[in-house]
């Protein structure tokens, strides 16, 4: 590995359409073949059947008939070349979609579709920092989560069924229903076990034998005694590496919180003697037929410490863990500054790595074909229950698509294993390379996607306009293909009825001459999207996903087959007609299916093994920084920052204002305030200086406070880079006293409180002394701290510099010491009381302590050699 760090100028950018990378022949061939996009088809449909209604209604246009302004200001029809920000047609047309490019970050286009037909996004509860970039330089604008006129919605949760069924046709959101299905990590392998019973076990081996605590504890006692650990225990709904350890033998699992435990793959591939894991983007934009794309360029993490075989650092998260959370946290990490370097640090990607192992003599395209099969397999066994939500919540075929971030562990045979599937995954960018893989990416997806140039508010208007009876049209319309959903449901009423007929493959093919309207829609609809794939490449359907994956579909209906006889068609009620959309998109996209009963082994490989092992050639280079891509100009930068902490220093004294005339911290706004102030200190450590003898004393007071304040967290032992340790158990606490510190939010404006507005504008913008500040009032003015550190500890520590966490109070456990006023009358106003358990409190904050508390002046000293980049 090649640990030289290129503090390099990150370059300009460049254009990805010059720069994309060939298609493979196997892709040309796709791409001789009818590409007109029909998306609008049900459009067409209800056109017409308004005009066989003789409805002349007179409606808005959907979309704006624009012009484009020429150099010398005259006007020319908007056509539909190959550097134009649309595919498929020209504005005016319904099947047109937005093309997105990463040079728009830098270069963002003048006058661009989006902008002029007003098209807009919206997110919830979603990492956007990356996304918002993309979508406003193509002239996309972000709206308020309740507006219901939106081409995007970009969510980091589940969207809500009502949601979902009030989608028209052009909108998108990123999910499908019940994806949970896949990225949980419990349903995932229970999904996955269930066709290891269906269909056989060597077919489905890719996923380590699971456990889910505590009801499978005597199956994996059983297990262990066969097979023998590790184990690797994790919590069930949990990501970055929170809150995950290893266990050499199932009586250390805890069975009084559900975790999942998983057999550890204790061979990995390792690279320079370092674990490493793949993170892979995965796009699915259709359940029934399946469409599976994997992203060409993937990235590659590494555990910081080099793996012990001996398995006696059993304990240590970077020998074991690749999350970069975790790692970064350790002295040795490096992470790369310059964004060409694709092999440089402890992050790498994925077609680096190819090159690294076919240099040494690993054949990559073996390789990464099992990996495509995990990938396809995964997603095909997860896919009954999808398709049922599908049915039922969206209404349009187009309305969802998913973007899943699959992570790989290869071990030493060049076996993949799948480690989980995360729903959303981080879009987050801490580096270049980051930044250059995630934005590539990123536009290529929205491309993929196909957002339909339509204005949104238009579009809403219209429907206003709509007579009930257009309406009923629409509706009908739109509950399309409910045969095959029926079909899954598997009444059990149905049981016993004459099945249809089953399909063969020469009647389909006989039939398929003559396809309904749907069909076509569907394979236009298949072609255009392969058009529009960029630097995806389709895995499912391809020219031998039929041959590799038909035996585990169903033969009627094309879905995934999850009992050891095949014919869930035989639950379809009765007037239903199943339809098998994934043999029809394999026919007439691979008509050669029809000889192609030949065994797979021998087969040459397909050529789109190859284009995973090209270098990077796009993506953007530079730093999305506040401000980076704000093309005014950064002179102003240093009294912008005097401005702003102006502005903060306003708002804490307010805050403290409030606090002196009788207001107090919620227990709430407390238990934020220290968490965020346990983040800066999380800053602090794992910042750049970490031999720093001031930072290593810190770990030692952090840990202290770890283990007085938490009995969940674990003492690591074997530990050999304890600031690491140290940083990794922060982490987890914070991640664990956040999930708590949400039990204790407030609705509205309670008297006595600080109040929510100006308290949330602070803690948007206070940084660590502000905190402490706030902090260290509240102490004083009520002569304790268990607000927000609770109420077992241990004995008091003796005041020393340091900050806060240093003086924090503890009352050893048990005692009955109540001479806090958080729970009692305050001396000027009446305090709501807070707890009326008097055990255990940390009761020894006296006012002479908490004036012994670091002033803000004091404290600064210290804390300036602490001073760290703010580069979270
Ligand atoms: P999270 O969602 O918290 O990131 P993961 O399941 O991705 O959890 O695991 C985190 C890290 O733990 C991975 O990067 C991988 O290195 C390691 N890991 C997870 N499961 C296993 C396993 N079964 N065997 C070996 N290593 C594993």
């Amino acid at each position: 590995m090649v640990y030289s760090v290129t503090l390099g100028i990150w370059f300009g950018v460049m254009d990805s359409s010059l720069l994309r990378r060939s298609h493979s022949i196997e892709d040309e061939a796709e791409l001789q073949k009818d590409s007109d996009s029909d998306d609008g088809l049900l459009y067409k449909i209800i056109t017409s059947a308004e005009k066989f209604q003789d409805l002349k209604l007179k409606e808005l246009p959907l979309v704006h008939q624009t012009r484009k302004k020429s150099e010398n200001g005259s006007t020319s029809s908007l056509v539909d070349p190959d550097d134009s920000w649309m595919i498929g047609g020209s504005l005016g047309s319904r099947n047109t979609v937005l093309r997105f490019r990463c040079n728009a970050l830098s270069d963002p286009p003048v006058d661009p579709p989006a902008n002029e037909l007003h098209m807009t996004y919206k997110t919830i509860q979603a990492e956007t920092k990356l996304l918002s970039a993309v979508l406003h330089s193509h002239g996309m604008r972000e709206v308020h989560p309740n507006i219901p006129d939106f081409n995007l919605l970009w969510t980091g949760v589940h969207p809500k069924p009502h949601l979902l069924k009030a989608m028209a046709p052009y909108q998108r959101v990123n999910h499908f229903p019940r994806s949970y299905e896949l990225t949980r990590k419990d349903r995932l392998y229970k999904n996955i076990e269930k066709m290891q019973h269906a269909k056989g076990a060597k077919h489905f081996d890719f996923i380590p034998q699971t456990f889910v605590m505590p009801v499978d504890f005597r199956e994996l006692c059983s297990s262990h005694y066969r097979h023998r650990g590790p184990w690797i225990v994790k919590p069930v709904a949990s990501s970055r590496g929170r809150g995950i350890y290893i266990v050499s033998s199932p009586d250390q699992v805890p069975l009084e919180e559900t975790v999942v435990v998983a057999k550890y793959i204790d061979n990995p591939l390792l690279v320079d003697g370092h674990k490493c894991d793949l993170r892979l983007y995965v796009a699915v934009t259709s359940y029934d037929p399946l469409l599976v794309y994997l992203y060409e360029e993937g990235l590659v993490r590494f555990a910081t410490v080099k793996y012990d075989l001996s398995g006696k650092h059993l304990w240590n998260p970077c020998m074991h863990l690749c999350n970069y959370s975790i790692n970064k946290y350790h002295s040795d990490y490096i992470k790369s500054e310059d964004p060409d370097a694709e092999d440089v640090g402890h992050k790498w990607t994925l077609s680096a790595l190819l090159r690294h192992l076919r240099a040494q003599g690993t054949d990559t395209s073996v390789l990464m074909q099992r990996i495509e099969e995990v990938v396809v397999k995964a997603i095909l066994a997860s896919a009954p229950p999808i398709i049922s939500a599908c049915r039922m919540f969206v209404p349009y075929p187009r309305n969802c698509f998913e973007l899943y971030g699959f992570d790989i562990l290869i071990d030493s045979t060049l076996k993949p294993w799948l480690l989980e599937v995360n729903l959303s995954p981080s879009l987050g960018c801490d580096s270049p390379l980051d930044v250059r893989v995630k934005s590539a990416m990123l536009v290529d997806l929205l491309t993929l996607v196909g957002l339909p140039t339509v204005d949104p508010m238009l579009r809403r208007a219209n429907e206003c306009h709509r007579p009930q009876s257009q309406l009923d049209i629409l509706k009908k319309l739109s509950c399309r293909r409910v045969h095959s959903a029926d079909a899954l449901a598997g009444s059990s009423s149905n049981i016993g009825r004459k099945p249809p007929p089953i399909v063969t493959s020469s009647r389909l093919i006989a039939s398929s001459l003559s396809l309904s309207p749907e069909e076509n829609r569907i394979i236009k609809s298949v072609r255009a999207e392969f058009e529009r794939r960029g630097g995806f490449v389709r895995i499912f359907p391809s020219a031998e996903s039929w041959k590799r994956y038909g035996c585990f579909l169903d033969p009627v209906t094309g879905i995934t087959c999850t009992s050891a006889v095949s014919g869930s068609h035989l639950c379809a009620p009765p007037m239903v007609v199943p339809r098998n959309y994934n043999l029809l998109i394999h026919q007439q996209l691979f008509p050669e299916l029809q000889s192609a009963c030949k065994a797979m082994d021998g087969a040459p490989l397909p050529d789109r093994l190859t284009r995973y092992e090209r270098a990077l050639l796009q993506g953007h280079k530079a730093s999305l920084d506040e401000g980076h891509l704000d093309r005014s100009g950064g002179e102003n930068d240093d009294s912008d920052a005097v401005e702003e902490r102006k502005e903060v220093t306003e708002l804490k004294n307010e805050v403290i204002q409030n606090m002196e005339d009788g207001s107090r911290l919620s227990q709430y706004q407390a238990r934020r305030t220290f968490s965020q102030y346990l983040i800066c200190i999380l800053r602090q450590i794992s910042g750049q200086n970490k031999a720093d003898p001031v930072i290593e004393d810190h770990g030692e007071l952090i840990l202290r406070f770890l283990q007085k304040a938490s009995s969940n967290l674990r003492t690591p032992y074997f530990v050999q880079d304890r600031m690491a340790v140290v940083a990794k158990q922060l982490n987890d606490f914070i991640y664990l006293y956040n999930r708590e510190t949400d039990l204790y939010s407030e609705g509205g404006e309670t008297p006595n409180i600080v109040p929510g507005k100006l308290y949330q504008q602070f803690l948007a913008a206070a940084n660590e002394q502000d905190l402490e500040e706030v902090l260290s009032v509240q102490t004083r003015l009520y002569k304790c701290t268990h607000l927000y550190v609770g109420r077992s500890g241990s004995s008091p520590n003796s005041m020393r510099p340091f900050g806060l966490l240093r003086s924090l109070p503890y009352t050893p456990r048990g005692s009955d010491k109540t001479d806090c006023e958080c729970s009692a009358s305050h001396h000027r106003k009446t305090l709501p009381c807070l707890s009326k358990s008097g055990s255990a409190i940390g009761a020894s904050a006296t006012t002479q302590q908490s004036s012994s508390l670091p002033s803000t002046a004091a404290g600064t000293g210290k804390r300036q050699s602490l001073k760290i980049s703010r580069a979270l």
